[in-house]
């Protein structure tokens, strides 16, 4: 597998760079900008046949070999003809040369006075520059056809040589992720085959002793893991590789056996839980040990704890599988179900993102009316699960789903958005606008 190249900055060099590092009250915008500063982005480059290409991301520019289309021809079933014979004020009358097909050029001449029927997509003949909609003319008993004054004007309904894309010219920018208009775009140029980055590989587990696994019988005191089916889906929706190593059970050899297994095999590795300050358990420890992490708490809600970091494939690790020196960016996220969503969202998403390769693209927000008040402390970022929907004026609005617990799953589940109270931002009363993050394509 081909890794990351080598990683020049320490933590505390990154940490010197973003303005108002604090680990211990971090702003939200902050950590964003160190995480994108600490990423790495995959190099290797694989050759997809462009149908296994979508939602790959495309290594390199690629420049039109050719002109589309290739010659003008004509976006309407009609009738080619010079505009310099059409007469101002009153109808212009042509004769036919013969017809244009798409796919079956009209190569004859055209003489003066004279007009070729021409299909969608045909080529324009020679010396015709203007195509008359079929549904504008009529024909006269003599065959020739009218076109009444004012119908058309030089040029209409004709598509020139090279206007959807100009060979030499760059079709697509490296960095895309290739949509289904991008491989139609591919398939225009006549290219089989486009260079993709490899997928990044995410390895992920949960850490708890109170939690079980589907299938296990649930303890008294326990839980089940449900944060490994979030992240799982999340990851889906990414199109990165996933690794799921399970449930892990706060027990050092264990965690260490865990982590270590995880970064050999992947470019990045998600925990769960085990993060919080007041944890008594073994993860933070293991974290610690095998690589370079930092522990912030974050100026946020939910979702206050974060472990970041990476963690390291030692060239003296005996017998185990990966390359000495790679190492795998750590996300250390908090335990609580809903914390781990919004966590995911703010830091993890972009971040893996950018290791795919893909040029960040901001999450579109929207703007809606609160229906209700909502309390808020400046001095920290606040995602609420919101409803959206549209109101008899025609308005965005967004009304919070029950309570917002960090544990209570549902209220992620229930709402279609994420409402943004923004870091500075204080209380908000009903009626005023606030920003919302749509799910829609996202969850
Ligand atoms: P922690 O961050 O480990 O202190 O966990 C915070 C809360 O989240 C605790 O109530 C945990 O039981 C819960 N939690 C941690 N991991 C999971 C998980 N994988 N699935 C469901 N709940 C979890
Ligand atoms: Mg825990």
């Amino acid at each position: 597998m081909n890794r990351p190249a080598t990683r020049m900055q320490s933590l505390e060099d990154i940490a010197a760079c973003v303005a108002g590092y604090d680990p211990n009250a971090l702003p939200v915008a902050q950590a964003q900008d160190f995480i994108a500063r600490l990423v790495p982005r995959v190099q290797a480059v694989e050759q997809l046949a462009i149908r296994s290409a979508l939602g790959r991301v495309l290594a390199r520019d690629i420049v039109s070999p050719i002109d589309v289309p290739a010659h003008d021809n004509s976006a309407m079933d009609g009738y080619a003809l010079r505009s310099a014979e059409l007469l101002p004020g009153t109808d212009t009358l042509i004769g036919l040369a013969g017809t244009a097909f798409a796919g079956a050029q009209f190569s004859g001449g055209v003489p003066a006075g004279q007009g070729v029927r021409i299909m969608t997509g045909a080529v324009m003949p020679a010396g015709l520059d203007t195509v008359v909609p079929q549904e504008f003319i009529r024909t006269d008993d003599d065959g020739r056809i009218r076109i009444p004054a004012g119908t058309v004007a030089a040029g209409d309904n004709r598509r020139l040589r090279g206007e959807d894309l100009a060979r030499g010219e760059a079709a697509l920018q490296a960095g895309r992720i290739l949509t289904p208009a991008d491989l139609g775009l591919l398939a225009s140029l006549g290219q089989a085959e486009v260079p993709v980055l490899r997928r990044l590989r995410v390895a992920f587990f949960s850490t708890g002793d109170e939690l079980r696994s589907i299938g296990e019988p649930l303890d008294e005191g326990c839980v089940y893991d449900s944060n490994r089916y979030t992240i799982w889906g999340m990851l889906q929706r990414l199109g990165v590789e996933v690794l799921d190593l399970g449930v892990v059970h706060d027990e050092p050899a264990a965690l260490r056996e865990a982590f270590t297994q995880a970064a050999a095999n992947a470019d990045a590795v998600i925990t769960s839980g085990g993060v919080s300050v007041g944890e008594a358990d073994h993860t933070k420890q293991v974290m610690k040990q095998l690589g370079e992490v930092l522990f912030w708490k974050i100026a946020m809600r939910p979702g206050r704890p974060m472990a970041i970091g990476r963690i390291g494939i030692r060239p003296d690790a005996e017998g185990r599988i990966g390359e000495p020196g790679h190492q795998a960016m750590l996300f250390g996220l908090p335990g609580n179900p809903v914390a781990v969503m919004v966590t995911f969202y703010a830091f993890v998403r972009d971040a893996l993102l950018a290791m795919s390769g893909a040029t960040p693209q901001p999450l579109p927000l929207l703007r809606a009316v609160s229906t209700e008040a909502m309390r808020k402390k400046p001095g920290r970022t606040e995602y609420q699960r919101g409803i959206v929907s549209q109101a008899s004026d025609g308005r965005w609005q967004v009304r919070i789903t029950g309570a917002q617990g960090s544990g209570i799953l549902r209220s992620m589940s229930e709402a279609n958005g994420m409402v943004v109270l923004h870091h500075g931002q204080g209380h908000v009363a009903a009626g005023e606008l606030v920003d919302v993050i749509p799910f829609n394509g996202l969850v």
